[in-house]
């Protein structure tokens, strides 16, 4: 029998014949369920109840808990898995786990476990990476187990530890349990994927006020929401319920988008649709108006803040109509924006990784849209901004604790990391590497060999320079669901990782209630729990102890130990709707009484103790602490522009496809089945193309093919891609000119041209 696995059925599109539902019937459903969504009973989920395709009928079901992945929102939402002879049948909302309910890409979750395309045992490499034509064998565990840890070792003893990369892609669940291995074997060359998604922004809050943030949606007392580029009806839908809620009370949002999107036009009251790019420029533009209109919180900035005669200085130029020049936004617009929030206040600031980050002033400029809330007095006040802290939890509900930072620290990792000399002020506040010079680590002989959880090539700027570094790193090892050629094709091993459903999973954490996240179904085939999988490849290494011996719940009972909650594994099976931590009342202020510090002194966790409108951390480590606008480095007024002069924008979200994710479901390709390029009506006659026409987009770093939608929700002068298409990379366009305080690349703003192909 010839074992080998190849890749040609990965791009399959067919349903598994056992699902038993028809194309029609599902587009109905999902057309019902966004509309409608929350509170839906079972009438809407019967229509996409495969039962028949896995068990008999009459089998008795069985109720249990579990989540959906299907988007990268740490936690996730809370599923109710209908199961029947040991096979889910049925997914639907769970009632009372706080986020829900559930969107298309949730209830297609199902085809993606009963996907006959994914890989169900480790494999290895029987062909040269990067073929075209990847060939994999099956091994056993063992096998995977004993080659990794010879393979690791000996980098290891020939270039030192460091030269070991430990990733964490998609999911990021498993990141404490990577970063965990990763500092027993002796490596500071860990790094995630917040390397380029939403990274930027906490970084920026903390420079500003000293904590992680991306802001807030606006709760119960809050008057007013400025809302800097997300997109929550296609990104995040449970969120959008909320926000819409919010709207329905009364909340006045001020949106800022390139795009016209369902949350400008289902929230806005004032939308300021700006060149992407120009962010920074608008910020400035929003404080000058606080300050002229001395709408600012005048006690706050004189005990709270450092910096504020400089600020005011430097934004006395961005007057509105300078703004309106460069970022194409109306003054008139912008000055009954910033009126809007000044007089209904308190409110909140969200943000996001998408508009947020991708830009190559992105240190800057998101710095000052945090300086917004602060100047307003919104930080910390009934209806603004809460600060922490929270329960001792981090992102991935792992602990520093678990994450061995105190080895981290006293053993001198951090000035032994890769990135420290490229983005100091990133290695400063992140115990995991920036990742965007891998093809530079890997050249200069710095990473060599690696394990690769849910990476992913096309996720970063000019994809084949990330293909050619995994490449020609000595030995690599994949963990995924499925074969995806665009990366695999350049890796040694692939191991099968369990999807949601079959896996127990970092803690969810709510507030101050913690949720137990375990298996509803045994993993399909070989497959394994990512955690196990990261466990066991640690005691392999020779760390059997520190690693439980890859037993899942005895790491995640070592998370809470060292929370010093008090709380154990078996509290949380004892409480499924989640166990409560008892808390003090919320209080306002919290920088004014010592709670916003470690060492409990009053103020903001900064250098200064205050909000700094000028960073210090960025003046030591040689940077300007003001946060000064740039134009990105390819744009309208730069000089490539007249062979490219439509602005690439891309890393947006769609409805029913997570970044390169989901592709293959038949229940969400038929959605959006084809690579699209949305580009304006006076663009698209400029060029002489209509909707549906095949077209070219190009610039100096290559070409794709995709189709034209010819739409108003993108402004003239500006196209919008949607990204992860391996046939269409997007990537292939981005440029590597990245921010030099995050190391953010420029996805929101390069330049482009298109036309017929
Ligand atoms: S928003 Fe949709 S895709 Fe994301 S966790 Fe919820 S159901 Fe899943």
């Amino acid at each position: 029998m010839d074992t080998t696995v190849s890749t040609t059925a990965t791009d399959q599109t067919t349903a598994p014949q056992s699902q038993g539902l028809s194309r029609r019937s599902f587009i109905a459903g999902a057309a019902g369920a966004a509309v409608i969504g929350a509170g839906l009973g079972s009438t809407v989920f019967d229509i996409f109840h495969p039962t028949e395709a896995f068990a008999d009928e009459n089998s008795p079901v069985e109720l249990r808990y579990s989540y959906c992945d299907m988007c990268n929102h740490m936690p996730k939402c809370g599923i109710v898995c209908h199961v029947k002879e040991e096979k889910i049948v049925r997914v639907e909302s769970r009632t009372g786990y706080p986020s829900s309910p559930l969107c298309a890409k949730g209830i297609a979750s199902l085809q993606e476990l009963y996907d006959p395309n994914r890989i169900l045992t480790p494999l290895k490499r029987i062909n040269e990476k990067g073929s075209g034509d990847p060939q994999f064998e099956p091994i056993t565990w063992d096998e995977a187990y004993a080659t990794i840890a010879e393979k690791f070792n000996a980098v290891k003893a020939e270039h030192g530890a460091d030269a070991v990369f430990f990733f964490c892609g998609d999911p990021k669940e498993p990141r404490g349990a990577m970063q965990r291995v990763a500092t027993l074997f002796g490596s500071s060359s860990y790094g995630t994927e917040s390397s380029v998604c939403a990274a930027a922004s906490w970084l920026c809050a903390n420079l500003v006020f000293g904590q992680q943030s991306v802001g807030a949606d606006p709760g119960e007392d809050s008057t007013c929401s400025l809302i800097w580029s997300l997109n929550a009806a296609w990104s995040q839908p449970n969120r959008f319920n909320g926000l819409m809620s919010a709207k329905e009370r009364g909340v006045k949002f001020v949106v800022v988008d390139p795009r016209i999107t369902p949350v400008v036009s289902g929230l806005a009251d004032v939308h300021l649709q700006l060149r992407p790019g120009s962010d920074g420029a608008l910020a400035a533009g929003f404080i000058n108006q606080i300050i002229v209109n001395e709408y600012y919180d005048k006690e706050f900035v004189e005990n709270w803040t450092v910096g504020f005669e400089e600020l005011k200085a430097y934004v006395a130029e961005y007057t509105p109509e300078k703004v309106e020049e460069i970022t194409w936004v109306p003054a008139d617009k912008l000055i009954e924006a910033v009126r809007i929030m000044a007089k209904s206040g308190p409110g909140t600031l969200v943000t996001s990784s998408k508009g947020g980050c991708h830009q190559t002033n992105v240190g800057n400029y998101q710095r000052a849209v945090f300086m917004i809330p602060a100047l307003l007095g919104f930080l910390d006040v009934k209806g603004g901004m809460a600060l922490g802290p929270g329960l001792p939890f981090d992102y991935a509900a792992s602990t520093r604790g678990f994450q061995l930072e105190d080895v981290y620290e006293a053993q001198g990792y951090q000035e032994r990391r890769h990135d420290l000399k490229d983005f100091p002020v990133w290695a400063r506040y992140y115990k995991m590497i920036q990742t965007v010079k891998l093809p530079e680590y890997v050249a200069e002989g710095k990473i060599r060999a690696g394990v690769l959880l849910g990476v992913n090539s096309m996720m970063w700027p000019d994809t084949p320079r990330y293909q050619e570094a995994i490449k020609n790193m000595e030995f690599t090892v994949a963990l995924d669901y499925y074969m995806r050629p665009w990366t695999h094709d350049f890796v040694d091993m692939l191991l099968p990782a369990a999807m949601c459903y079959e896996r127990s999973a970092a803690l969810a954490v709510f507030g101050r209630k913690i949720f137990l996240r375990e298996p509803a179904v045994a993993p399909l085939g070989e497959a394994r729990e990512d955690w196990r999988i990261i466990l066991e490849i640690g005691s392999a290494l020779g760390y059997e102890e520190q690693c439980f011996g890859g037993n899942v719940e005895a790491a995640l009972a070592e998370v809470l130990r060292t929370t010093g909650l008090e709380v154990t594994i078996d509290d949380l099976k004892a409480h499924p709707d989640g166990f409560e931590i008892p808390g003090n009342p919320p209080e306002e202020r919290k920088y004014a009484s010592g709670k916003l510090r470690p060492d409990g002194q009053p103020g903001f966790n900064t250098p200064s103790g205050k909000v700094e409108l000028v960073s210090q951390v960025l003046t030591d480590l040689g940077f300007e602490g003001l946060p000064i606008y740039e134009e990105p480095i390819h744009s309208p007024l730069s000089e490539d522009a007249a062979q490219y002069p439509l602005i690439l924008n891309t890393g947006s979200r769609v409805p029913y496809y997570t970044h390169s994710k989901l592709r293959d479901l038949p229940w969400l390709n038929q959605f959006m089945p084809d690579p699209i390029v949305r580009l304006n009506p006076a663009d698209a006659t400029a060029r002489g193309l209509t909707d549906g026409d095949k077209v070219r987009i190009f610039n100096q770093q290559g070409e794709i093919e995709m189709f034209a939608e010819v739409t108003n929700i993108v402004m003239p002068g500006v196209v919008d891609i949607f990204h992860g298409w391996h046939q269409a990379d997007v990537n292939l366009l981005t440029t590597r000119d990245f921010d030099p305080i995050t190391g953010f690349p420029p996805f929101a703003c390069g330049l482009c041209q298109i036309e017929k192909a």
